[in-house]
């Protein structure tokens, strides 16, 4: 596509695009009588305008059944989550038996390392990238700490080359072989939260096995924004939450994968409850745990109905405008707010590292992007943010010099990046 910094054409995009009308199915924060430019899709998106409906519906059903509502709900509570199974495996590349949607990002991540995490004599390291997200880096701290380790041993951090951003598969590969006897577990998040850097998951996950360690994601910012294949490429497990790109409300209920390879073995070790226990016999409330033979086995407890009904609205959304369209669209976004941004310092005729030079931290290669693009403003601080918000633009800000940017495909369009790129100019 050849992109052009006119409002014209961004609006001859609009019209052109196939998923324009998702827009009005969500709702925007307002500023001076028009709404935001929302980029912040990848923090906490919007809410669904049929969101409200599905929690009513929920509500509504427990005013009206009491408890009956389990077997007499619109969409009985006892198997509420398994509804999920078949549209979120579409979502993020798997097959249903190995999706599960419960608790929340964090919770499942360590009841996946109680698992997935097994240290042994000679093998109990993990490898992950450096500044990963700090929940990941406590939940893995702690996990090692847990099993009597001492983290600035036991945690190997991959981190960019020096005057680098973004982190070189040649250097997690090199890792991976360097530890290649140590490493019981990789540990990556999807998408650098920071960066934007999508890192190559079936590259890292095919080195990881063939040292024989076990490979695990956390697809915080990659579900739901990038086209996955967790299953195609034999990601051991993935765990993600939903109020980011996936837009089912803050806090809202978290999403599980499990390769199927590991499903349906009796002896996996697991923290285990009531609700991963056989389905046709969990009534019977006896003694000794028998596990579901799908993913659904690491439940714990039943379904959290009322976050569950918002998720259940996004997801059907996203079944309806598939995923496929969608991260077309974004391609398309993202490189026409690259366009943008490079053509303020050439209109301003900056270079790079100049006072006010916007430098792209994220990747220029698509294969290693999703919809985010993470830019530092050389020489503003702050206040250039603040100026940004006052005029009607949310974005993000990550000390010391951060601004992320996420245009998303469901929502955003062509002309909000059009407006994005003449506030920043006049802020600058
Ligand atoms: C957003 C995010 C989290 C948040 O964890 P919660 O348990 O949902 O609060 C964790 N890890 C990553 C990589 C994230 O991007």
């Amino acid at each position: 596509m050849i992109y052009e910094n006119t409002l014209e054409f961004a609006q001859k995009q609009d019209a052109a695009d196939q998923l324009k009308n998702f827009r009005e199915k969500f709702y925007f924060p307002r500023m001076h009588g028009r709404e935001v430019v929302y980029f912040t899709g990848n923090s906490l998106g919007l809410q669904p305008k049929s969101t409200q409906d599905y929690v009513l519906n929920e509500l509504e059903d427990w005013a009206t059944f009491g408890v009956e509502g389990h077997f007499h709900a619109r969409k009985p509570w006892l198997p509420y989550h398994e509804q999920f199974a078949e549209p979120v495996a579409k979502i993020v590349g798997a097959l249903p038996e190995e999706i599960v949607v419960m608790n929340q990002l964090t919770v499942n991540l360590h009841l996946l390392m109680v698992s997935f995490y097994r240290p042994a004599k000679e093998r109990y390291k993990i490898l992950c990238e450096a500044k990963a997200f700090p929940s990941d880096q406590y939940a893995l701290e702690s996990q090692v700490k847990f099993h009597g380790y001492n983290p600035s041993d036991a945690i190997i951090e991959v981190a960019p080359r020096i005057g680098e951003h973004c982190i070189r598969h040649e250097d997690i590969v090199e890792a991976i072989e360097k530890n290649k006897d140590t490493i019981a577990l990789i540990l990556i998040g999807g998408v650098n939260y920071y960066t934007g850097q999508v890192f190559d998951m079936s590259g890292i996950t095919t080195a990881g096995h063939k040292v024989g360690a076990v490979v695990g994601f956390d697809l915080a910012h990659a579900a739901g924004n990038l086209k996955l294949q967790l299953h195609d490429w034999n990601v051991d497990f993935a765990c993600w939450c939903t109020y980011k790109y996936l837009n089912s409300g803050p806090g809202s209920v978290g999403g599980v994968f499990i390769h199927q390879q590991h499903l349906n073995k009796p002896d996996t070790l697991r923290f285990a409850g009531w609700w991963g226990h056989d389905k046709q016999t969990r009534f019977k409330m006896e003694k000794g745990f028998v596990p579901m033979p799908t993913a659904e086995a690491w439940q714990l407890s039943n379904a959290p109905v009322l976050s569950m009904s918002a998720h259940k609205a996004a997801v059907d959304i996203f079944d309806e405008a598939g995923i496929d369209a969608l991260v077309n669209k974004a391609e398309q976004l993202t490189g026409y707010l690259e366009f943008i941004i490079d053509s303020i310092n050439v209109e301003r005729e900056l270079s790079a590292r100049q006072n006010g030079y916007l430098e792209i931290i994220t990747p220029r290669d698509k294969k290693q992007r999703g919809c985010q693009l993470s830019i530092i403003a050389h020489g503003k601080g702050k206040e250039l943010f603040n100026k940004l918000i006052k005029a009607g633009v949310i974005s993000d800000w990550r000390e010391p010099n951060v601004i992320r940017c996420a245009p998303v495909p469901l929502y955003n369009s062509f002309e909000d990046i059009f407006r994005f790129g003449e506030i920043l100019k006049n802020s600058l």
